[in-house]
């Protein structure tokens, strides 16, 4: 019976964040506390044997000292840790990989949560301005399996033209050509010649990529209404004979459930070990010899640890600048502000911030109840067959890639992307079939979308706040600095407007714009006019969480992705990426990710 744990081969230890405390949820709810507890009691979801516990104690010396358990940084520790005569550490801030979030469904409940997240905000400026004088909110995640346990698990390379770009920029080696073979060892497809051509994707990766296994009925609605206006639909974003169009995406996902690298990488190994809980303060230098790390425990106490070899920084686009700032690698100017001991002198540290940006547009499908989708009946199906709505993240599941009117068509780089969102069986407080949700004001589903620029002119930083490690940096990411910017962003709204005004979706649902949201700009002027599209540019900001670029390849990093004028140092996480790519990020940072594990194990193969 669902009830009942299962008894598994190897016991099940720290099952991570919980969501019976998600703040998605509003907090505890007897039902999301049961459910944490089936979710926990399958042995093929917690998969205690192939489980990484963080280690109690850590050795004086390792090999290799792997800072950050997110995207990249498994990837890094994982492939150095088949050697078997490598010994690494991989340290990471937050804990265990949260079991339920195994779950795609819930795959909003572990943001906004400071056991997950890291809750970082950017300063203020002209856009967020629904969120008050707060800033825009840049969810992160702070455990192992890092934002990826945060994401929609949408896999999406990009476009060959992207890495084109990155070698004019000057990481040369970097193009399309020369990635695609790390590209391919990431991926395990299992939709080769049922949805996707085997000539784009890879078998035998350690990742899991397929569609989820349930759709809701809207997303197909969704593509009916998007062929009525004449946009175009495709089966897969990622292949090159289709560079625009609408899909139900492929995600890092398997047998239902959310695949991060720290869940495909990482494997309990003696010559791995991993430590949690552990927040990196800096990196310790023998003159400009990188020889260890400093970390502060959950306690607070400050500790040392020695790499004989290398340290490798793969904390994020936003905390491995941040780290080398601390340590005394960046600009002079800012290092004498902090009178921190300048080891190297590099300008471009925290600069060249970069981050897809675009509006949310709020809409309420009237001929719809307002009712939770995760109820008994889902959770049963889950438990039992994993199958259901808890195997998907709703209708977002569904992207697609377009053309801007300042788009390069030739160059085949669409440069708006589109998201939608709702129907997630997330949250209920009893599990009742039919249970409506919570106190929202007027009769219908709520349902979001977001039209992004996928190629912002604007470009922002980073820069320290203070020498406390604990504190984080300052965030400006400039977006609409550049009036290009703009123009895209708009540009989407309008095609937004296109798709929920189509036969297809007036006719089934009534969707109309939630006035709940949109009487700010209503009030000033008239809806969809330039200026009201504007207005909700800027009220309701949709950054999204693709930052990169703070420790580029070629400014702050070689080709190798070692970091200039020292030894023994490598970034290899998004913040070494130096352009965006058109798409969702992940599958570039680990293919990143795997090159520069590639690198390190042929510089130290002698
Ligand atoms: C809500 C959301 C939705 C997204 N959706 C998608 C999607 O559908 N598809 C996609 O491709 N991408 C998506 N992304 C983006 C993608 O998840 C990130 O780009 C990617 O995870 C970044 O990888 P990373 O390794 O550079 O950093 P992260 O994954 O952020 O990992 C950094 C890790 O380092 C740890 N760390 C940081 N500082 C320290 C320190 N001082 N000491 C020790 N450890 C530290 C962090 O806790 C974290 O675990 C999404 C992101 C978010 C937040």
């Amino acid at each position: 019976m669902i009830l009942a744990p299962e008894t598994c081969e190897c016991p099940f230890q720290d099952p991570g964040a919980s969501i019976a405390s998600s703040p998605n949820c509003n907090g505890l709810l007897l039902f999301m506390a049961l459910m944490q507890g089936f979710v926990q009691g399958r042995c093929a979801i917690a998969d205690p044997c192939n489980r990484v516990v963080g280690v109690k104690e850590v050795d004086e010396e390792y090999d290799f000292i792997v800072v950050g358990g997110g995207a990249a940084g498994p990837i890094v520790a994982g492939r150095l840790a088949e050697n078997d005569k490598f010994k690494v550490l991989l340290i990471e801030a937050g804990g265990p990989d949260p079991v339920a979030s195994r779950v795609p469904s819930y795959y909003r409940n572990f943001w906004n949560n400071a056991e997950t997240d890291w809750l970082y905000r950017t300063q203020l400026d002209n856009y967020c301005l629904s969120e008050g004088k707060k800033g825009c909110v840049w969810p992160r995640g702070k455990t192992l399996g890092g934002s990826a346990v945060l994401n929609g698990m949408m896999y999406h390379r990009g476009h060959a033209a992207d890495f084109d770009e990155w070698t004019q920029f000057g990481a040369e080696g970097w193009s399309w050509k020369e990635n695609l073979p790390y590209f391919y060892k990431t991926e395990d497809n299992k939709q080769i010649g049922t949805l996707v051509n085997g000539s784009y994707h890879a078998t035998g990766g350690p990742l899991p990529i397929q569609q989820f296994r349930y759709t809701p009925e809207f997303v197909y609605d969704l593509l009916k209404g998007i062929e009525e206006v004449g946009l175009p639909v495709v089966a897969d974003m990622n292949d090159p004979n289709t560079p625009e169009g609408f899909a139900i995406a492929q995600t890092f996902s398997d047998d239902g459930q959310r695949y991060t690298t720290a869940r495909a990488y990482l494997k309990p190994k003696e010559n791995l070990h991993v430590l949690l809980n552990s927040h990196v303060s800096r990196v310790l230098f023998n003159d400009t010899v990188a020889v260890g790390v400093e970390y502060i425990t959950k306690t607070g106490e400050r500790k040392t640890v020695q790499a004989a070899k290398e340290v490798i920084l793969s904390a994020g686009a936003l905390n491995s600048p941040h780290i080398l700032l601390l340590s005394g690698v960046g600009p002079k100017e800012t290092l004498d502000k902090f009178d921190i001991p300048v080891v190297a002198d590099l300008p471009d540290v925290g600069q060249n911030l970069k981050n897809h940006i675009g509006m949310t547009l709020f809409f309420v499908a009237t001929k719809e109840e307002n009712t939770q989708s995760l109820d008994w009946a889902a959770a049963t199906e889950y438990l039992l067959e994993r199958t259901g709505p808890m195997t998907s993240t709703g209708i977002t599941q569904m992207s697609g890639v377009l053309y801007s009117s300042l788009a390069d068509r030739e160059n085949q780089q669409p440069d708006l992307q589109f998201f939608f969102n709702g129907f997630y069986a997330e949250c209920s407080s009893t599990g009742a079939i039919g249970e409506p949700v919570g106190d929202c004001p007027q009769k219908g589903r709520n349902i979001t979308s977001n039209a992004v620029s996928l190629r912002p002119r604007s470009v922002g930083y980073l820069t320290l706040n203070s020498t406390n490690p604990l504190e984080p940096p300052l965030f400006f990411p400039q977006y609409f600095s550049h009036p290009d910017d703009m123009v895209m962003v708009k540009d989407g709204g309008r095609y937004v407007r296109q798709i929920m005004e189509s036969e297809a979706i007036q006719s089934k649902y009534g969707v109309k714009l939630d006035p709940a949201y949109t009487y700010v700009c209503d009030n000033r002027v008239a809806q969809w006019s330039d200026e009201w599209l504007e207005c909700m540019a800027r009220w309701y900001t949709d950054p999204q969480n693709h930052q990169v670029g703070t420790a580029a390849i070629s400014r702050v990093v070689d080709n190798d992705l070692r970091v200039y004028n020292v030894t023994g140092l490598r970034v290899i996480d998004a913040s070494a990426i130096p352009i965006l790519s058109t798409g969702n990020p992940q599958g570039a940072i680990m293919m990143v990710a795997e090159r520069g594990a590639d690198s390190i194990k042929a510089d130290w193969s002698q």
